[in-house]
């Protein structure tokens, strides 16, 4: 038997109606705050994403599907959607229009990381970027947004941690002087840090090797060395936070995997998953549209991690796929005909509809539509045809009614729609 690939999983029905109940949810919240769907490839161009989650960043470094495709040169599965928006945005020349974009788009993403419960290979993110708009109001509204989901999801035990992380023009400082103390904590640094603590320190910050963490537990924080614009900035994030009731917490080690973050960064945290515990991260990156061509733009984006998110929605509540509204039970071969005609036209004009075609004794039906959770079963046999009617009972008041076979399709659409 040919099985999937360790990383990889099948979201199967039992699973499959929280993933869809927060997918809803997730739309319905996002359009209400003005965004719209895209749908991206999963392929791009490799160079999309070395240039924009950066060269010495784990996803780059080694987590990429990378393959040749002849002379397209190297192309790379998705390992995250930011680029790819970016990418769509400046292509299509967005800006030219209206330079105020909002957008999600829902799919899966990969990395090779070492497979492991919350981590896989294949795994599906909910993003939401926007672009135009530098203000800290919108920081803040991010965010907003970001927590509204979760508390509509019922998603408890989760906590937005917010950063910053400075612009070009302050982060320098704050590089310079974590770097003075990683040079002098060299012997408690693993190999990966020792190297990037030459090109870019900050990634120490967010290695997650327990002799690296403690070396940069005495670290300087970053919120030290910001300008006072980023400084205004991150004050009115956390003040716009405040007066609209969302919890939150200054974690001034977050420094979050990609390069290409400016001034605010968040993750929400929870405490129900065990050692993965990021449910969504995300921050402003002002400067991405323009590194990869695009127009001067500042913009901001999360992402979700939706395997994590159906894991903790699932462990609060249950959610079950409706059965039929109805189950159509003929008895004998006449009936059986006009079960399967009544069954295709009700199911067409929008009533959830089953029947069945294996000859089955009335017993036998209702058993079947017990399993399948019908609301009503319309039972139809040599006596009822012979009458005109057929019977249609409630399953779950067990009250039955006769319906006459003549107009049968149109009352049962009118009643049940
Ligand atoms: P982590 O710290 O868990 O490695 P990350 O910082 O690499 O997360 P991001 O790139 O910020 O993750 O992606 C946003 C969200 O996507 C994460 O918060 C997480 O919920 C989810 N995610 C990331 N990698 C995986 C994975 N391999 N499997 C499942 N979910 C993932
Ligand atoms: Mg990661």
């Amino acid at each position: 038997m040919i099985q999937l690939i360790k990383g990889f999983k099948d979201v199967l029905p039992g699973e499959i109606e929280v993933w869809q109940t927060i997918e809803r949810a997730a739309k319905e919240t996002f359009e209400n705050f003005g965004f719209q769907e895209l749908r991206l490839p999963i392929v791009e161009k490799s160079e999309l994403f070395s240039r924009s989650i950066g060269d010495t960043t784990d996803i780059v470094e080694k987590e990429m599907y990378t393959f040749e495709d002849g002379k397209r040169g190297h192309v790379t599965l998705r390992p995250e959607a930011t680029a790819s928006v970016v990418r769509s945005y400046i292509q299509h020349k967005m800006y030219a229009k209206d330079p105020i974009r909002k957008f999600y788009t829902i799919g899966p993403m990969f990395r090779r990381e070492r497979p492991q419960k919350g981590r896989y290979r294949q795994f599906y993110q909910i993003d939401a970027e926007v672009f135009g708009i530098d203000s800290p109001y919108l920081d803040a509204q991010l965010i907003f947004m970001l927590a509204t989901l979760l508390e509509k999801l019922k998603a408890r035990d989760v906590k937005a941690h917010i950063n910053s992380l400075g612009c070009p023009c302050c982060r320098p400082n704050f590089q310079k002087a974590l770097k003075e103390l990683l040079d002098a904590k060299k012997d408690s640094l693993c190999e990966n840090c020792l190297r990037r603590s030459e090109k870019n320190p900050l990634r120490v910050l967010d290695c997650k090797v327990p002799s690296c963490r403690e070396a940069v537990a005495g670290a300087p924080s970053i919120l030290d060395h910001l300008c006072d614009d980023c400084r205004d900035h991150f004050e009115t994030v956390k003040s716009v936070l405040t007066e609209n009731g969302v919890e939150f917490e200054v974690d001034t080690r977050l420094v979050r995997g990609l390069d290409y973050y400016t001034r605010t960064a968040f993750e929400v945290l929870t405490t129900s998953l065990g050692a993965q515990n990021a449910v969504a991260g995300g921050g402003r990156y002002d400067g991405l549209v323009k590194a990869l061509g695009g127009p001067e733009m500042p913009a901001i984006g999360f992402a979700i991690g939706f395997d994590r998110l159906a894991e903790i929605v699932a462990m609060q509540q249950t959610i079950e796929a409706d059965g039929p509204t109805l189950y159509i039970a003929p008895l004998g071969e006449k009936a059986t005909e006009k079960a399967a005609s009544w069954a295709m036209q009700l199911a067409a004009r929008g009533v959830f509809c089953e029947t069945d075609f294996a000859g089955r004794s009335l017993k036998s039906h209702m058993k079947r539509a017990d399993k399948l959770k019908a609301a009503h079963v319309l039972m139809l046999g040599d006596d009822e045809l012979d009458r005109g009617v057929a019977a249609l009972r409630n399953m779950a008041t067990k009250e039955q009614w006769d319906l006459p076979l003549d107009g049968l399709v149109e009352t049962l659409v009118e009643r049940f729609n």
